[in-house]
């Protein structure tokens, strides 16, 4: 049994029971833990509910509604679970509480400093996807032998893009890699997506709003009761504003790295080709591509799209 040691929180868009759908771990009955935000925006995201803030949950409850859940595998996936700095005391609770944890990493935070008894799946992202130049390329030397890595292939040139980078480096040698085609339907989910993050935004911004006119109006009267230059309990003088309120900017997309003024460029030799729209790709296609190139690379089908059809939410 689970006691809550820790007030720390994350923001959670969803946690439910299914079977493992991705990598090598596919198949598997799973509790998947689906955290909130990411600081990407993926051409054809799979899961645009994720860009939402979610539900502020305490760790503790977290891990009591896993434990419900009575399996011993559980997937920490987004969003980009790792963009929450909490996320990383939850993976490291569920190891010492005996759990089996994997994390799926869309690639554009650190996975430095994640406890290494978990396996990640990291996302190496192709140019379609539009956002290789925020792709955190350090983190392919911190993979351990049990990590994955997986390619999501929309197009034709996605796929030259990823096989080239296997034929320049090792990484199919050092990790089992998976080649995903992008499962059709990407459209109309990220326009949902989209639409339900913009919608929360908004929600979210008048509650603020009205928050703000509040205490507005009582800093005002504070203001007038005090006089100027008084200092707080602390001996600090008092800053207007909404101290000790947790921050939520982790959670929204950064800018690309180029307007940032950050890295990017190329990795092994390879530039990063300038993003296209994805013309879409079959499944068939992709393993003829990749049985004809005889590339070590397993091709990786989502079974919940198999079982229940692209974009079907919670199972
Ligand atoms: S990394 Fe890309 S695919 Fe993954 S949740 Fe973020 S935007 Fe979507």
């Amino acid at each position: 049994m689970y006691t809550a040691g820790s007030q720390a929180a994350l923001h959670v868009c969803e946690i439910y029971t299914s079977i493992m759908g991705e990598s090598t771990y596919a198949g598997w009955p799973a509790i998947i833990v689906r955290l909130a935000g990411c600081p990407l925006r993926c051409t054809w995201c799979d899961s645009p509910h994720a860009y939402r803030n979610g539900e502020e949950v305490p760790l503790g409850e977290i891990l009591q509604r896993i434990e419900t859940g009575g399996l011993r595998l559980v997937l920490l996936t987004g969003g980009e679970p790792l963009a929450q700095a909490g996320s990383r005391h939850l993976v490291s609770q569920l190891l010492r509480l005996g759990y089996k944890v994997v994390i799926e990493s869309g690639g554009g935070v650190s996975i430095q400093g994640v406890d290494p008894r978990a396996c990640i799946v990291l996302d190496i992202k192709c140019p379609t996807s539009g956002m290789q130049d925020r792709q955190v390329w350090e983190n392919l030397d911190c993979l351990k032998p049990e990590d994955e890595v997986k390619f999501v292939i929309a197009s034709r040139g996605d796929y030259e893009w990823a096989r080239d980078f296997l034929r320049r480096t090792d990484l199919a040698e050092r990790q089992v890699v998976h080649f995903s085609p992008v499962e059709p339907g990407w459209e109309e989910r990220q326009a949902d997506g989209e639409r339900e993050a913009h919608a929360e935004r908004k929600t979210h911004g008048d509650r603020e709003a009205g928050g703000e006119r509040k205490a507005d109006g009582k800093r005002e009267a504070d203001a007038e009761r005090k006089p100027d230059g008084e200092l707080g309990a602390d001996g600090q003088h008092e800053a207007p504003g909404r101290a000790g309120e947790q921050s939520t900017d982790e959670l929204k997309p950064r800018a690309p790295a180029s307007e940032a003024g950050g890295g990017g460029g190329d990795r092994g030799g390879l530039r990063l080709a300038v993003p296209t729209q994805p013309p879409g790709v079959t499944r068939r296609a992709l393993a003829e591509w990749i049985l004809a190139d005889r590339l070590p690379v397993r091709l990786n089908l989502q079974l919940h799209a198999w079982i229940w059809g692209a974009g079907t939410r919670g199972v």
